[in-house]
């Protein structure tokens, strides 16, 4: 779907840039532990880019707290991120990654707020933060 450049890199070279945690999410499908990110409570205006390709994928304002321990956004940036079916885990469930790299950011659900009602319930692992002011 996207009009951007993909950009592919061999594992070991991602396992090489990333540090392990953000490594195992992004390349691996992880999840990280519930109120573990600092991310979670990030409530400053800016950015949250892709910590594997520094693609902007969510704005501050549309953050909101799900409770979930996780960052949730009620929409993404227009093509910043791209959706699979994930049956995983006996579940299925929509997996979100990132539109540019393919990295593993999180899942979609449809729980969430008005405008959208969809739950972007993201990794903080997977996410970088940028203020702006
Ligand atoms: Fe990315």
């Amino acid at each position: 779907m996207s009009d951007k450049n993909p950009i592919e890199k061999s594992d070991a070279e991602w396992r090489k840039e990333l540090d392990p945690e953000r490594y195992q999410v992004l390349r691996k499908h992880g999840t990280e532990r519930p109120f573990t990110s600092p991310l979670n409570d990030e409530k400053r205006k800016g950015e949250f880019l892709c910590a594997g390709c520094g693609e902007k994928l969510f704005e501050s304002a549309t953050k909101y707290e799900s409770g979930s321990g996780w960052p949730s956004f009620y929409a993404s940036l227009p093509g910043a991120v791209d959706t699979t079916v994930d049956r995983s885990h006996f579940m299925t469930r929509t997996e979100v990654h990132c539109a540019k790299c393919g990295g593993h950011l999180g899942h979609l659900f449809p729980d969430g707020p008005q405008p959208t009602g969809d739950r972007f319930c993201m990794n903080g692992a997977a996410l970088k933060f940028e203020e702006k002011k």
